[in-house]
C-alpha cells in the first residue's frame, strides 16, 4: 500500500538546500509519497506520482514528527501536591524523586505498562513519533530491569538511569550503591537499554561516581547521555563531552568553559550549515516551567555553534507534560530561539541527540513519521501556544 500526502501548503523537510528557510528546507505546494513505512518520494504536488491512498492536507503545513529525546515514562503515582507546594513557594530540590521510587516499586507490571502506554499515546497524539524513555524510578536490580523491559515494548530508545538518585536505603553508603549500579543492575538492565544516563548534580551523583557509572555502561556497549547542570553549575556538561556523550541534558547553568567544551565537539556536516556538535545540548524548558526556575539560554548556545535539541523531560515530578509543542513555544518565548530554530531542535535536533538520521527529516528513505498541522505554517506552533494544532500524525507511514 502506498499513500500520498498531497496538497501540502508548507512542507518542512529539514533537508537544507531542498527549499527555503535554511536548515528547515521548506517546500511550498508539495506532496510526500509513503511506502512500507518509509518516505518514498518528496516533490511538487503537481508532479506527485499515483498512490493507493491519498490524504489531502488542504494547504496545511506538514512537518517531520517530533523527536522527544528525553522522557521518564515508567513510574507510578503522581506528585500534584508537590507541584502545588512549589507553586506556593517551596523550592525544588529533586528529593521528590524518592516519592516516585516508592510508588513505582509497589506497582505491578500491568500498572507500569498502562502508564507507559497511556503517556506514549498522549505524546503521539501531540506529534511525537519518536520518544526516548528512561528507567530510574526502580533503583533495584529487578525494578530497573522491568522498567526498561516495559519501556522497550514501545520504543527502541531506552535509557538505563539507575543513577537517578541514591535510594533511601543506600543514603549513607553511596559508594556501595554505585557498585550495585555498575555491577548487577547494569547487567540486568543492559539487554533492554540502548543508552546509559546519570543525574550528575549536587545531591545526586558527583563527577567521580558519574564517570565510573557511565564508563561501565560504555564497556557493555551502551552509549552515553547525561543529566547535567540543571540545578546549578557543575561538572556534568564537561564530563559528557569528555566521554563523547550524544547529549547533555538540561544545561540550565552553564559557564563559558562548559559552552567552549560543547563547541569544541563541532564537525562539518552537509546537513546543517555551520556543522553540528557531536555532543548536543538538550534543553528541557518544561522543567523550568514546572519548577518556576530560570530558563536555559538557548541563544548563547546557538551563537556558540552548539547543536541544540528540545525535549519534554516528561516525568511526574518536575515536568509532567508530554507536549513538544508546549516546550517549543516556551523555547521561543523564554529562551531566545526563533520559531524556525525551535522547530528544527524539536525534530532534527532531537534526532541528533539520539544519533539518528532516519527520523526528524523528510527525505526518501527516512521513516514516514510526519505531522499535519491545523495551520498554514510551522510558525503557528509558537505563535498559537496551547492550541491543539496537530491535526493528524503518520507514524511509520500509518495514519493515527
Ligand atoms: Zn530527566
Amino acid at each position: 500500500m502506498s499513500l500520498l500526502v498531497d496538497n501540502i501548503g508548507e512542507l518542512v523537510t529539514n533537508v537544507p538546500g531542498a527549499g527555503e528557510g535554511g536548515p528547515l528546507g521548506i517546500r511550498r505546494r508539495a506532496a510526500v509519497l509513503v511506502e512500507e513505512g518509509e518516505v518514498a518520494w518528496v516533490g511538487p504536488a503537481a508532479d506527485a506520482p499515483a498512490a493507493d491512498g491519498r490524504i489531502d492536507a488542504a494547504g496545511a503545513a506538514v512537518l517531520p514528527g517530533f523527536v522527544d529525546s528525553h522522557a521518564h515514562l515508567v513510574f507510578a503515582g503522581d506528585r500534584a501536591a508537590e507541584f502545588a507546594a512549589r507553586m506556593a513557594g517551596e523550592p525544588y530540590t529533586g528529593g521528590g524523586i524518592r516519592t516516585t521510587v516508592g510508588a513505582t516499586r509497589a506497582a505491578s507490571d500491568g500498572e507500569l505498562r498502562a502508564t507507559v502506554r497511556r503517556l506514549r499515546a498522549e505524546a503521539l497524539r501531540q506529534g511525537s513519533t519518536t520518544i526516548e524513555i528512561k528507567s530510574g524510578y526502580g533503583l533495584t536490580v529487578a525494578d530497573e530491569a522491568r522498567s526498561l523491559r516495559i519501556a522497550a515494548e514501545v520504543t527502541g530508545e531506552t535509557t538505563f538511569l539507575g543513577a537517578h538518585v541514591v535510594p533511601a536505603e543506600y543514603a549513607d553508603r553511596p559508594d556501595e550503591y554505585v557498585g550495585l549500579v555498575c555491577g548487577p543492575m547494569l547487567a540486568a538492565a543492559a539487554p533492554y537499554a540502548r543508552w546509559i544516563d546519570v543525574f550528575c548534580e549536587r545531591g545526586a551523583f558527583d563527577a567521580d561516581h558519574a564517570r565510573a557509572i557511565l564508563t561501565c555502561g560504555q564497556a557493555v556497549g551502551l552509549d552515553v547521555r547525561v543529566h547535567a547542570n540543571q540545578l546549578g553549575h557543575g561538572p556534568g556538561v564537561r564530563l559528557g563531552v569528555e566521554l563523547g556523550a550524544a547529549s547533555v541534558d538540561h544545561c540550565t547553568h552553564l559557564t563559558d568553559a562548559d559552552i567552549d567544551a560543547l563547541a569544541s565537539t563541532r564537525f562539518d556536516c552537509m546537513c546543517h550549515e555551520g556543522g553540528h556538535t557531536t555532543t548536543v545540548a538538550t534543553l528541557l524548558p518544561g522543567a523550568e516551567f514546572s519548577t518556576r526556575s530560570p530558563y536555559p539560554d538557548a541563544r548563547r548556545l546557538l551563537d556558540a555553534g552548539v547543536t541544540v535539541a528540545l525535549a519534554t523531560d516528561c516525568n511526574p515530578g518536575s515536568s509532567y507534560t508530554s507536549s513538544m509543542p508546549f516546550c517549543l513555544a516556551l523555547a521561543v518565548r523564554e529562551m531566545g530561539m526563533t520559531p524556525a530554530e525551535a522547530v528544527w531542535s524539536a525534530t532534527a535536533g532531537g534526532a541528533r541527540a539520539l544519533r539518528r538520521d532516519d527520523v526528524g527529516v523528510l527525505r526518501p528513505g527516512a521513516r514516514a513519521d510526519l505531522i499535519i498541522l491545523d495551520a498554514p505554517s510551522h510558525l503557528h506552533l509558537a505563535y498559537r501556544p496551547g492550541v491543539p494544532l496537530v491535526r493528524q500524525v503518520l507514524h511509520n507511514g500509518v495514519p493515527r
